[in-house]
């Protein structure tokens, strides 16, 4: 670990090596949470005609004028032609004098430009008949009132979603209504996730004297699927050359490698050495970053497309932190996405924050929308094993190297953790840091 990088650096530099998937194509349904490939365009406008967009009457709005012959006394009186439902079409132009009566949504009969609320319509059925033959109207329309004309959500061609956009739900129905029925997505890159350690046990297992249980594999998992990608479990690797040499190979067949653990500077400390071995070339080695200061990234070019391996530090605070500040936008930009992150806001402090040392420290922290402004109190922590903080927190707080001291209601950048509620919490996190200090040693 020679000099470490500053953070901004590392992750310019990793965007550099990230290879691009090829696109594969999916059913609209399953295309939630997947990044668009390509940018779908419409293939008929939107509406696809002039619709009503109230029940009421088509008129054409020049009829109602003082001057007309079925004007009296204030009021306009139109000759019903007819009605028209959704799913109809008018079968001729609407005749100076008349009307049509006609639903939301039904295309309005050429000649009308205008449609008039029903609620607003006086209805005139002579005896014996179901149908009106006149409708009264008391006021003036506006050409277009209660109208939407044709293609003025979208026209034809137009493009609807871009490339590099992630689909919600909501977008579903708009590739629906466009007959986007299969889409062109980015692939959910395999993700291998290989834990190191004499000392891990499976989550399943019973840990013995010296032993805990692996749960940065789990975890990695999970923020693997979180950012759309397939962890591919590859087990925990023992502190010795063969079998993380073993491991990482089999991991080296994914798009992108995931490793716990073994990259500082204890004696057990073998992966960036056995990483270097099956070919993976050193791109990072250090970060001025609190905690993840021992991060290893490396990139192997043996296969058509380069592979990026991310030695992590073993703590799961360590871990969790590289991976939202490194990993996910690599993931990101896999995928198609333009602009990977990590999206930081601004927070204002609820509470004083000081720390010590020249890292940029990233902090757990419950981000909270309180008396109209995002607040953001950074938790108490004991060091980046303090694997209980991360489930209280919903945010990372930044405090930039080479400052020590922030009072309270300053503005600090927050990265929100996915999945966490960040609307008003409910309930307090029962360890705010009263004037927070950081003074954990190294992590
Ligand atoms: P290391 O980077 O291997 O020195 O690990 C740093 C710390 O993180 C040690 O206390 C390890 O026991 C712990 N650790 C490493 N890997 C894991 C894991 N997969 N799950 C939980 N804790 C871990
Ligand atoms: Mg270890």
């Amino acid at each position: 670990m020679a000099q470490l990088l500053p953070l901004q650096d590392v992750l310019q530099q990793l965007l550099r090596h990230v290879p691009c998937l090829p696109a594969e194509q999916k059913p609209l349904q399953e295309a939630v949470g997947r990044v668009l490939a390509q940018a779908v365009l419409a293939d008929r406008d939107i509406p696809p005609w002039t619709k009503s967009m109230m029940d009421g009457y088509a008129v054409r709005s020049q009829d109602l004028r003082p001057d007309t012959p079925w004007y009296r006394k204030n009021r306009w009186q139109l000759r019903v032609v007819g009605e028209l439902t959704a799913g109809g079409v008018a079968t001729a132009a609407l005749e100076p004098g008349t009307t049509l009566k006609i639903m939301t949504g039904a295309p309005l009969p050429p000649g009308a430009d205008a449609v008039a609320m029903i609620e607003q319509v006086e209805e005139v059925t002579p005896e014996g008949r179901t149908e009106p033959e006149f409708a009264v109207l008391s006021s003036r329309l506006a050409p277009g009132e209660n109208v939407l004309p044709q293609g003025s959500v979208v026209r034809r061609g137009e493009q609807v979603l871009p490339r590099g956009w992630v689909v919600r739900p909501q977008d579903v129905g708009l590739l629906a209504e466009v007959g986007a029925v299969q889409v062109a997505v980015a692939p959910c890159p395999r993700v291998g996730v290989l834990a190191t350690g004499d000392e891990l046990v499976p989550p399943e297992e019973q840990p013995g004297p010296g032993q805990i249980r692996n749960s940065n594999g789990p975890m990695l998992a999970a923020l693997a699927r979180s950012a759309s990608a397939r962890p591919e479990p590859l087990g925990i690797a023992r502190d010795c050359g063969e079998d993380l040499a073993r491991r990482i190979a089999r991991g080296l067949e994914c798009d992108l490698l995931l490793l716990s653990g073994g990259v500082s500077k204890g004696t057990r400390d073998l992966v960036p050495a056995a990483l270097r071995r099956c070919g993976v070339e050193e791109l990072v080695h250090g970060v001025a970053l609190k905690p993840g200061k021992p991060l290893w990234v490396g990139v192997y070019r043996r296969e058509e497309r380069p592979r990026l391996v991310f030695g992590l530090p073993g703590n799961p605070m360590s871990t969790l932190v590289c991976f939202e500040l490194f990993v996910r936008p690599v993931l990101r930009r896999m995928q198609g996405q333009t602009e990977p992150g990590p999206h930081f806001q601004q927070a204002e402090l609820a509470a004083e924050f000081r720390h010590r040392g020249g890292r940029t420290t990233l902090y757990p922290a419950r981000l909270e929308w309180k008396q109209g402004r995002w607040q953001v109190t950074p938790l108490r922590w004991q060091g980046s094993a303090d694997i209980q903080v991360l489930s209280q927190s919903n945010a990372l707080a930044r405090f930039e190297a080479h400052r020590q001291h922030w009072p309270a209601g300053s503005c600090v950048p927050v990265l929100p953790l996915p999945g966490g509620s960040t609307a008003g919490a409910a309930t307090e996190p029962d360890t705010p840091l009263p004037g927070g200090v950081c003074d954990q040693g190294e992590c």
